[in-house]
């Protein structure tokens, strides 16, 4: 029975259908239970078929106790032929149906319940052996081994369906649970999958199709490592072997899919161990990531191109005041712990007013930019030289780790290089082409000192080559 009717368990509460089924069976059952009896005299018969209108109404109820009693009592008629003696068993069995079933909504432990309905459906047949056997002796004998019987029987039929109903119950979850998670493996639109040891794909969901669009068994048994981006496979390695040694992981990594392109995928990696065969399995739930990589990206490189454009001249395309500034501070800093000399080469356009106002405004514009330019291309590449606009026409070099002799070597080569461009400068009171007055300031970093001593330095040198007449370098 337990096997028939395990996808309709018997409860209180189980809907009508499965009540009557069962309490057809049960009636089966306590007919079955009548062909093994023990026949006392003629038309007296001793057997068990109470327990199954007691097991049917402590665990189904009213219902099918009632059933299973009616179909006992038909079958005493049947089995055992219409007679006046087979009128009081048949009542009797109606009987017990009633009593456990009116026991069975009281608010006792099934147990107990299923011995006090045991013992008042021995009550209940008492009476009728009281009725039918008139010697004592017989009486006492057979209400002894009935009772003894009936409630050994009990217990162990009670307790054997308990043991079935249970068992029925865990498989019965066990499936529904087993069908739960695969219905979310299967309409997860995250891809999950799961490898053995060697990352080998053993099982794939349908969501493969649109994470990396392939085909469900194209990827069964291949390894992952065979579709990741060269550059990403150490890392995705790396993270399949922490998940197997610690139990998890996450890893970031690209994917080749189907169509050849490399998609962005993210993964948490779980590792299970299998108690049975000591093995371990590492599931990946994945998803893909691409667009939110490619907007990362460019939010990336819009964040990069914000921070060189805060930091460069918009005229000349060089360094501005205010990287000059910090770097000046950067480099304050190292020449302090090195001890090291650092150099500040100052440099301004000669009589660019006047250029200006002979050139016109554009023209200016572009003789900065030539200018800048040039010294830029100059000292890029062969020091850790730094070149700035510091405003207007004036320019500034931060030269680390350099004594003041090296400095007026680059200011030197500098003054020869703008000469050499030949920028014409007819309102020029001292030459005829774009000059530069130089000053050099050059102080070995204490820590009672700050940089602006430095630039005072430049700046005075700077004002000394202006009152002396231009085109030259202080210091
Ligand atoms: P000095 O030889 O004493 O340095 O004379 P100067 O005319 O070069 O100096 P002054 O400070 O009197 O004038 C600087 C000029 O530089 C005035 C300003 O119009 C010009 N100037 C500053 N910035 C720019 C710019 O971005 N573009 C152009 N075209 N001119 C600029
Ligand atoms: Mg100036
Ligand atoms: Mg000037």
């Amino acid at each position: 029975m337990g096997v028939l009717f395990k996808d309709k368990p018997l409860r209180l509460s189980s809907p009508l259908p499965s009540k009557l089924y069962w309490g057809l069976f049960f009636g089966v059952l306590g007919n079955i239970l009548m062909l093994f009896s023990i026949e006392i005299n003629t038309g007296i018969i001793a057997d068990l078929r109470h327990l199954a209108i007691v097991i049917a109404a402590a665990f189904g109820g009213f219902i099918p106790a009632i059933i299973a009693s009616v179909i006992i009592a038909i079958g005493r008629v049947i089995l055992f032929g219409f007679s006046h003696a087979a009128i009081l068993p048949s009542i009797g069995a109606l009987l017990i149906g009633l009593v456990c079933g009116a026991i069975s909504p009281l608010r006792l432990s099934r147990t107990l319940k299923a011995f006090v309905m045991n013992l008042c459906a021995l009550l209940i047949l008492s009476i009728i052996f009281f009725i039918k056997i008139d010697d004592l002796h017989t009486l006492k004998t057979l209400l002894t081994i009935h009772y003894l019987i009936s409630l050994i029987g009990g217990f162990i039929a009670y307790h054997f369906f308990v043991f079935v109903v249970d068992s029925n119950e865990t498989q019965y979850k066990l499936k529904e649970t087993e069908e739960r998670f695969r219905l979310i493996a299967e309409y997860s639109s995250d891809m999950i999958t799961m490898h053995n040891e060697k990352a080998e794909y053993i099982y794939i969901s349908p969501a493969v199709k649109e994470v990396i669009h392939y085909e469900y068994p194209e990827l069964l048994g291949k390894r992952i490592e065979d579709f990741i981006h060269p550059d990403d496979i150490e890392e995705t390695k790396e993270s399949f072997e922490t998940a197997l040694s610690d139990g998890g992981a996450e890893s970031t990594y690209r994917y080749r899919s189907s169509f050849g392109d490399y998609i962005w995928i993210e993964s948490t990696l779980k590792s299970v161990h299998f108690e049975e065969d000591g093995s371990k399995r590492v599931i990946i739930v994945s998803r893909n990531i691409t667009d939110r990589k490619l907007t990362q990206q460019k939010l990336q490189e819009a964040n990069e191109l914000l921070n060189r454009l805060s930091y460069m001249d918009g005229l000349t395309g060089i360094a501005n005041r205010r990287y000059f500034d910090e770097t000046l501070e950067k480099e304050w800093t190292n020449c302090l712990s090195s001890n090291s000399p650092l150099t500040l080469m100052m440099f301004d356009i000669d009589y660019f007013k006047k250029y200006n106002d002979t050139y016109g405004h554009l023209t200016g514009d572009f003789c900065l930019q030539l200018i800048a330019q040039t010294i830029k291309d100059q000292i890029t590449g062969n020091s850790d030289f730094t070149f700035y606009r510091y405003g207007g026409e004036e320019f500034a070099l931060i030269l680390p780790s350099t004594i003041i002799s090296d400095g007026i070597k680059v200011a030197q080569h500098i003054q020869e290089t703008i000469q050499s461009l030949h920028i014409p400068h007819s309102s020029s009171e001292i030459a005829d082409n774009v000059t530069l007055s130089i000053g050099l300031g050059t102080i070995v970093p204490t820590s009672s000192t700050k940089p602006q001593a430095l630039i005072q330095r430049a700046d005075s040198a700077l004002y000394l080559s202006k009152t002396k007449g231009r085109n030259t370098i202080s210091t």
